[in-house]
């Protein structure tokens, strides 16, 4: 029998696809090039200096001065990672409910024996959960945190740049709630979409568990995971007794000291990371505050376009708009899966899904990483040419509204040309 896989490429055979989805996002061909280099022994001494190299570049991706470990896993392993080395069975911790991948997290919290609390705020919007347009509700954390004199809850769970839905989160703002309840919960944060993209700082905001992941800002496959560890956080791994062993901080923190893991670890992906920290933090290019300017100006072009089209924005709190992907919600009765099926098969671009209670309302649209003005055009078209030929009735032309944003917004930072 044989065996064909329809790959993107078979179907159109010409230009690059538009993989304009919140993750995992283009690889730069510069990181690709990185990545095709020998594996080479990861017990040498050539291993040792990519591997310290690369921890001190990711310090300064979390802004942290404390370890990072490094996981050959997705970003859900560094979840189950974070929770793993800081609870014990039956631990209560207190999740925030913002969207689809806040409730996955708090579902992994369940099959892992620890009983999460799930605040959310109430009501309907849309047709979609108010909670679901919103960040964090700081307050709500604060009040909850002051009613537990006996500090049963062991930890506060929160998501920095909810994917689904395109709303980061404060999160300066919940470790201020945690303290004003003078409540020792740590803090932890999934950042798996936000880091690299959207002001992130580990250490000032008071963090005790950063989980990110190697596929959205930090442009790199599939495929690697981290957990940035607060000094607590650590003190109270060593007292926790949810079983823990591939996921155990301990042995990694004191092998990596030599450049080295206490397994293999995923070596290529290493070489790719290492490029990926040159581009993000190259002085040149302005280094990261370069890159948080750019996916706000990015952010602020595609959000013109929404609005243009007279649709409304999934998140509804100005203040918290990501700078990494917006949702646009659909009319109701429009199926938004049928939109991007379309504008998938018409115009070679892909799009985020509306995920669990967003199923067919809304589509994400990603822009991150490497991305630019004219590709973030190209994907603009895409949508609003898939939009009209859908029926979907458009106030005005986004596109428009869109370059006349990019026009009138400079650049940042000058770019200088990548060598
Ligand atoms: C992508 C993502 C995840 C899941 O990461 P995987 O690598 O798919 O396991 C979790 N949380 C957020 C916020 C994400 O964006």
């Amino acid at each position: 029998m044989e065996l064909t896989v329809a790959l993107t490429l078979d179907f159109h055979p010409t230009g690059r696809h538009f993989l304009q989805i919140p993750g995992p996002s283009p690889v730069p061909d510069r990181i690709l090039r990185a990545m095709s280099l020998p594996t080479i022994d990861h017990r040498g001494p050539e291993f040792a200096l990519l591997g310290l190299k690369v921890l001190a570049d990711t310090q300064r991706i979390f802004q942290t001065r404390h370890p990072v470990v490094i996981y050959p896993a997705s970003g859900t392993g560094a979840w189950e990672a974070a929770l793993s080395n800081v609870c014990s069975p039956g631990d209560a911790v207190l999740m925030f409910e913002t969207g689809h991948f806040a409730s996955l997290w708090q579902k992994m919290a369940l099959r892992l024996g620890l009983q999460p609390e799930f605040l959310a705020q109430a009501g309907m919007e849309h047709g979609v959960p108010v909670s679901w347009r919103r960040g964090v509700q700081a307050d709500m954390i604060e009040a909850r945190l002051s009613a537990d004199k006996a500090h049963k809850i062991k930890a506060v769970c929160v998501v920095h740049n909810e994917t689904s839905t395109g709303v980061t989160s404060n999160i300066a703002a919940v470790r201020k709630a945690i303290d004003a309840a003078k409540h020792p919960a740590l803090l932890l944060v999934d950042s798996i979409s936000g880091l690299a993209s959207a002001d992130y700082r580990h250490d000032e905001w008071g963090v005790d568990v950063t989980v990110s992941g190697s596929q959205k800002g930090l442009m790199l496959p599939p495929g690697m995971s981290f957990n940035a560890v607060s000094p607590k956080a650590i003190e109270v791994a060593k007292h926790a007794t949810l079983p823990k062993a591939f996921w155990a901080w301990d042995e990694i923190i004191e092998i990596n000291k030599g450049g080295y893991w206490p397994y293999t670890p995923n070596t290529n992906l290493l070489y790719g990371l290492s490029e990926a920290c040159d581009m993000i933090l190259n002085p040149a290019h302005g280094g990261l505050a370069a890159v948080f300017a750019r996916h706000q100006r990015w952010a602020g072009g595609v959000r013109a376009a929404v609005r243009a089209w007279g649709l409304p924005i999934q998140c509804a709190d100005p203040a918290v708009y990501s700078p990494v992907l917006t949702g646009v919600l659909l009319p109701e009765g429009v199926d938004a899966d049928a939109v991007r099926r379309l504008i998938y098969e018409r115009f070679d671009c892909s799009l985020g899904t509306g995920l669990g209670k967003l199923k067919g309302r809304m589509f994400r649209i990603g822009h991150l990483g490497d991305c630019n003005d004219l590709t973030l055009m190209g994907a603009l078209a895409g949508c609003e040419m898939g939009l009209k030929l859908s029926g979907v009735k458009l106030a005005d032309s986004g596109v428009q509204a869109a370059m006349d944003f990019f026009a009138s917004h400079a650049v940042p930072v000058p770019l200088a040309r990548a060598a």
